[in-house]
């Protein structure tokens, strides 16, 4: 396997500072990558921005039919992807290849057929004697930065729908998980002309600022932390790029009386603790109605407790380990901290496990109370905190007294209660008696410090558009 840029369909080595990339499952170096150098970064820039030219005016037929050659590519490599994917994350090898691969691959299928269905919306004569007609237009070269939690298929979200639109792309994976990305870039080199797609390895501070904050730079879309994002719009102020932002997630999981309580359980331990609970719509400020409280929290306890933690090859493995010792360390704290609270029971869980690797038992919290950390906090890892609730409105103030906007749930047979929720909720998604379920077709994205802008769906494929009005005097 090369591991190599991508700049200007060239696969070269980096020229910058070597980083050493961890197997986080044994805690062990897995190998050493060069970042690329600032004059690396400009060249990938300079590369996407003199394809620009030519790849925005390629026809949706003919963008599409590359990204379709690419998701037929990434499927056959999706067993040496998932691999490379499960090392890198520690993620089960399973989940990487039946979960992640196949929908990476469909996200790009889908947006091979969105492209040839962009439109302008209205043509007409809105002045006599004159007619007007919408274009939408590609924004330019795109920074796309992706974040470690999902690393294949973030880079999806990002590629296929500003490459469907007509843009150029400088792809930046995060410095934790380069694999597959890198891989990745020798399929897109056989696939795409030189400079469409340009992947530069690196730090943020090393390779990412250089990166967003280049002139050539029209749009910047990351996937990734609070801190990243704001401090991305506050670098690249002066040039007003345009920004797509996918950011952080707390997501409440609201648990009435009348719900089906085997049902939210499940739907807890398959959706607060998937990926180690490394997901910003992960199932995991549970609020649960006063009367099934105890019973709920005795049965989430025993379900938690089952899950089955090990190496990414383990038969029947559910949970692997967290990315590093460092977020190991902060989510420790996070339920070191929660636990110093009298009010908090540690119903299963609550420490690391005793093991190599970053590994963190699956830890379910009760008894937390709407200002506790537990609450508030975007935790990361595989930590859910109950809470008790006496009635709609005090659920529903609870749920939206959060920073965050990204993902929230309701579980409740009252269909009328359901919709009032979900009109309510100030949440960018809201699920009903289910959690976690994304589709290519429909929009993922927040409000508040959650974001702006969606990922997937045709909504997705418009944020990287222009739109332009053209006039015609007859
Ligand atoms: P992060 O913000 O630390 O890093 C994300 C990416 O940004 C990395 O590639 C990193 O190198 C880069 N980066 C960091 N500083 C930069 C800078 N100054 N300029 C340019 N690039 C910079 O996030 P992470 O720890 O990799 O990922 C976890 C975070 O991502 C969590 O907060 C999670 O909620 C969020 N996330 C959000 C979504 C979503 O769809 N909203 C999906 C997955 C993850």
């Amino acid at each position: 396997m090369q591991i190599k840029l991508l700049i200007n369909g060239q696969l070269v080595a980096g020229e910058g500072d070597v980083q050493t990339i961890f197997n986080p499952s044994l805690g062990s170096a897995l190998m050493e990558i060069p970042e690329a150098s600032i004059a690396q970064v400009d060249a990938a820039v300079l590369a996407a921005d003199a394809a620009f030219e030519g790849w925005s005016q390629t026809t949706p037929g003919q963008r599409s039919a590359l990204l379709l050659a690419l998701a037929d590519a990434i499927d056959a490599n999706a067993e040496q992807l998932a691999r490379l994917e499960s090392q890198n994350c520690g993620k089960p090898y399973n989940a990487a290849l039946n979960d992640e691969l196949p929908a990476v691959a469909d996200v790009f299928r889908f947006f091979a057929g969105a492209a040839r269905c962009l439109q302008g919306s209205a043509a007409g004569e809105y002045l006599p004697g004159h007619t007007s007609m919408i274009r939408r237009d590609p924004v330019g070269v795109v920074a796309s930065i992706a974040p470690w939690n999902y690393p294949l298929m973030m880079l999806a979200w990002k590629l296929a729908p500003a490459l469907a639109a007509g843009n150029t792309v400088v792809l930046k994976p995060s410095e934790q998980t380069p694999l597959t990305a890198l891989h990745l870039g020798q399929l897109l080199a056989e696939i795409f002309p030189a400079g469409v797609v340009n992947i530069v390895f690196g730090r943020g501070p090393s390779v990412g600022e250089p990166l967003t904050s280049h002139p050539k730079v029209r749009m910047v879309s990351l996937t990734g932390s609070v801190n990243t994002g704001s401090r991305i719009i506050a670098g690249t102020a002066d040039s007003v790029k345009r920004m797509h932002m996918e950011l952080g997630g707390k997501a409440p999981v609201i648990i009435f009386d009348d719900a089906d309580v085997d049902a939210a359980v499940e739907g807890i331990r398959s959706f607060g603790f998937y990926n180690a609970g490394q997901d910003c719509t992960a199932a995991c400020r549970i609020y649960a109605h006063r009367d099934i409280y105890e019973r709920f929290v005795s049965k989430l306890g025993e379900a938690v407790s089952t899950l089955k933690l090990g190496l990414q090859d383990e038969e029947g493995v559910e949970l692997g380990p967290l990315i590093t010792e460092q977020h190991l360390q902060r989510v420790e704290g996070f339920v070191e901290r929660a636990k110093a609270q009298p009010h908090i029971q540690v119903v299963t869980g609550g420490k690391r496990a005793d093991r190599a690797g970053y590994f963190f038992k699956p830890t379910v919290l009760a008894g937390a109370r709407q200002d506790d950390e537990i609450v508030q906090r975007e935790v990361f890892g595989p930590v859910v905190s109950v809470t008790r609730f006496d009635d709609e409105a005090q659920v529903l103030s609870w749920a939206n007294d959060s920073s965050y906007g990204l993902a929230s749930s309701v579980w409740t047979r009252d269909v009328g209660r359901a919709h009032r929720l979900a009109a309510r909720l100030q949440y960018g998604c809201t699920w009903v008696n289910t959690h976690f379920m994304l589709v290519s077709e429909m929009p993922h994205g927040g409000v508040k410090l959650s974001g702006y802008g969606k990922d997937m769906s045709m909504y997705g494929l418009e944020d990287y558009t222009v739109i332009r009005h053209v006039m015609f005097k007859h």
